[in-house]
């Protein structure tokens, strides 16, 4: 795998027949998931396809003539020709394949299939989501002396990763940077001696035979499965959404708003989440303008007291964004007034996006019993309805979600596991 600058991107990428482009950041999880997926497909795809990596941040001019608009981003070129499918953000390693595949005749993509070995392994424990539930869980366990495997699509971290600071966990008297907390999490749990299998695509799942499939060829059973996979940004589902996500519409400050230097940002919310991280975007960029449906923000008052006093920062209340446009470098959020029905238009270069959390649960949805908001239901030593499934953190059905509920539900299912499994 090669690192590259953007004086040799002629010769190394346009000059190649088939190469695939990382552009990556520093203080971005997503991108640091990226790495090993990105570092084992060139083992695999090595022969065919040249993998090269470009660090943006000192690369941003070309990164910006090449529409990379958050981090990380991949690009595909053939024979100097960039292919107008890109990936961007939470990448998973069988959307990059499926790429690799395409540009690949299919006899040769069925040899390079051949070389893959299935794989099967067994562990008293098998947690599903390495949060601050799953982590806290692995920690317990592993020293009840119980054989446990953590396996998660990111590395390690789960949501404090990518928040920017978090200043109510106790233990600590200064606000800490999320992911110097997420790292210490994991790094206790692994020393420990929990058995990681990180930034790995879970191919499915088999909750009653207690069997996970990963990157389509390890097979990892257990006696008890605990799901700790947490919850992921929601969606607007306005039209333009989906097509400029990851192309000027961000979920994640800590990943993106380095790149806003001095610019125009729309931040549309208006619970903690997007009120603290408004504030954390506002060191980079020049203005913000944050787009609210209520008229009020229903975050804590000691964040919207921070917000208010916050002079880069405008608020339009009562409002809901309708659409957005690609227009040259701009992109353009049309806003309804909800009291007038009239319709404007912001005019910005990014969009962040922080209106709540959907849970995690797409590979279990018909197998649980779920509440009304799909939510995994659990009894209080977190069992879920199939008998040993237990469930922790914020995938579950409750009132309040915070690291410190997460790491407490964990704590309960590995000392009930570890009790059981005696
Ligand atoms: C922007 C933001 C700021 C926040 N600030 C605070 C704060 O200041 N204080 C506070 O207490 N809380 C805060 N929270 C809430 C806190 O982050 C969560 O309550 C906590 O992270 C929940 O932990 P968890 O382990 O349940 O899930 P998560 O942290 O969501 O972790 C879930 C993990 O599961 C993985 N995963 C997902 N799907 C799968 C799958 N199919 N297979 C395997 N793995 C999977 C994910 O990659 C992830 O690593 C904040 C949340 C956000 C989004």
């Amino acid at each position: 795998m090669k690192e590259i600058t953007s004086a040799e991107f002629e010769k190394e990428v346009l000059g190649g027949s088939k190469v695939v482009l990382d552009f990556y950041s520093t203080e971005c999880p997503p991108c640091e998931a990226l790495a090993p997926k990105f570092e084992g497909l060139a083992n695999l795809y090595g022969n065919d396809i040249k993998f090269v990596k470009m660090f943006r941040q000192q690369n941003k001019e070309l990164s910006e003539k090449l529409g990379v608009k958050s981090s990380p981003t991949l690009l595909f070129f053939d024979n100097g020709v960039q292919s107008e499918h890109s990936l961007s953000g939470g990448i998973k390693r069988s959307d990059i394949i499926h790429q690799l595949d395409s540009i690949l005749p299919a006899a040769r993509v069925k040899e390079i299939k051949s070389i893959i070995k299935p794989t099967v392994s067994e562990f008293d424990v098998l947690i599903l989501g390495a949060g601050p539930g799953g982590l806290t869980a692995g920690l317990y366990l592993c020293q009840a002396k119980v054989n446990t495997v953590l396996i998660d699509i990111a590395l390690p971290g789960g949501n404090v990763s990518t928040t920017h600071e978090v200043s109510n966990y106790p233990g600590f008297i200064d606000p800490q940077p999320g992911y110097m907390l997420s790292h210490n999490m994991s790094e206790q749990t692994k020393l420990c001696g929990t058995i990681y299998k990180v930034a790995v695509d879970v191919t499915t799942s088999d909750l009653e035979k207690k069997e996970v499939v990963i990157d389509e060829f390890e097979t990892v059973k257990a006696n008890k499965i605990i799901i700790a996979t947490g919850t992921s940004p929601n969606l607007m589902g306005v039209p333009g959404e989906r097509e400029l996500k990851g192309k000027g519409i961000s979920y994640c400050a800590t990943c993106d708003a380095k790149y806003y230097g001095d610019k125009d940002v729309v931040v549309i919310g208006g619970g903690n989440s997007a009120v603290e991280e408004a504030d954390f975007i506002s060191k980079f960029a020049g203005k913000i303008t944050m787009v609210h449906q209520f008229e009020t923000f229903t975050a804590n008052k000691q964040a919207q007291e921070k917000l208010f006093a916050n002079k880069k920062i405008s608020t339009l209340f009562k409002h809901e964004p309708r659409s957005f446009v690609r227009e040259g470098d701009k992109i353009i959020t049309e806003v309804e007034d909800l009291t007038t029905k009239k319709v404007s238009k912001l005019v910005s270069d990014g969009v962040f996006v922080f209106i709540g959390m959907k849970p995690n649960i797409d590979m279990f949805r018909n197998k649980l019993t779920l509440d009304q908001w799909g939510y995994i239901k659990t009894n209080e030593d977190m069992q879920t309805s199939i008998p040993g499934v237990y469930a922790v953190g914020d995938v579950i059905s409750k009132k309040y979600r915070q690291i410190t509920t997460a790491v407490a539900d964990g704590t309960i299912a590995a000392i009930a596991i570890t009790k059981e499994l005696n």
